[in-house]
């Protein structure tokens, strides 16, 4: 037995598999990233503290002689076994490696793929029917997300996909899908366009907003960010069926036809949910990047053929 796994078994140490789903389990947890463990890092405590690990685990070191140097080099045991299970992770190919990530999101962290998603989602107890929903990172996603982010806003934009294949689902297509929708989520805050309306799910899993396209899908919609907003589920509908829309300064133009809608309809309490926005001249809330904001060509188009004026 090596010097590393005597140590291990003489601190009692949680075996490595044991540690490789409870890093699976925590990168679900934290959006699908984990930074490398350091000291001060608190994903290191975290963990340790699911295992309910004594202080004396927490600071076992382990004791390298660099023969050349003649120099002793000490690491924690702990983070010696955290960096070896994320290795192991990774020879699997359910994570992917702080160096590779470092160029798709300037940061140096452990990041799921599509396996690792799965398989954490499994670990977790959390139905795979929910995955697609989830804002939760992968690789494979973030290579979409980058693109989208980083493709230059065309003057002419063209929001129809002549090529895009509405009925048949692809693994391609679902990544696509989710890369959309995790791109205008995060360019919009996770905030509604229109009411702000922000909040996530008890387990913090998911937002409430939802990733519209402005052509939508169905009509061969582009899956960029031109073409999307964040709205919530409400103003989501509202937009879809055509009761209000946007102007080229992207103010809030609403349907004349509210006006004859009995009183009751579309509030809850003393929140009128589509008239508020016709009682001032309210401007969408914008993502920060003017590269993010709505295409002109592609609200024009939601104007011309779902508004209803
Ligand atoms: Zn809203």
């Amino acid at each position: 037995m090596g010097y590393e796994s005597k140590m291990n078994e003489q601190f009692a140490m949680p075996t490595r598999a044991q540690v490789e789903q409870a890093l699976l389990r925590s990168l679900l947890k934290h959006g699908g990233v984990i930074k490398e463990f350091g000291l001060g890092q608190e994903i290191v405590d975290e963990i340790g503290n699911d295992f309910g690990l004594s202080e004396q685990q927490r600071t076992a070191f382990l004791q390298t002689v660099y023969r050349k140097e003649n120099r002793v080099k000490k690491s924690l045991l702990w983070h010696r076994l955290l960096f070896r299970a994320a290795d192991s992770l990774a020879k699997e190919k359910l994570v992917s490696r702080p160096s590779q990530n470092l160029q798709l999101t300037n940061k140096k962290e452990w990041m799921l793929t599509e396996r690792g998603f799965d398989e954490a989602l499994n670990l977790s107890n959390i139905p795979a029917e929910r995955k697609e929903f989830l804002p939760t990172k992968s690789y494979e996603v973030q290579k979409i997300v980058k693109k989208l982010k980083e493709s230059s806003r065309p003057e002419n934009y063209n929001p129809f996909d002549i090529g895009k294949k509405v009925i048949k689902v692809t693994r391609e297509s679902t990544l696509r899908t989710r890369g959309f929708r995790q791109a205008v989520i995060e360019a919009y805050n996770c905030k509604c366009a229109i009411c702000g309306m922000k909040i996530k799910t008890p387990d913090s899993l998911s937002w409430e907003v939802e990733a519209a396209h402005i052509v939508p899908h169905s009509y061969m919609g582009r899956d960029d960010i031109w073409n999307g907003l964040a709205l919530c589920h409400l103003h989501h509908w509202a937009f879809d069926v055509g009761w209000f829309t946007l102007l080229d300064q992207y103010m809030i133009q609403v349907s004349s036809k509210v006006q004859r809608l009995p009183s009751d309809f579309g509030r809850f309490g003393n929140y009128e949910f589509i008239r508020s926005l016709s009682f001032k001249k309210t401007k969408i809330f914008l993502p920060k990047s003017s590269e993010f904001h709505p295409h002109h060509n592609a609200i024009r188009w939601h104007r011309e053929n779902i508004f209803h004026q």
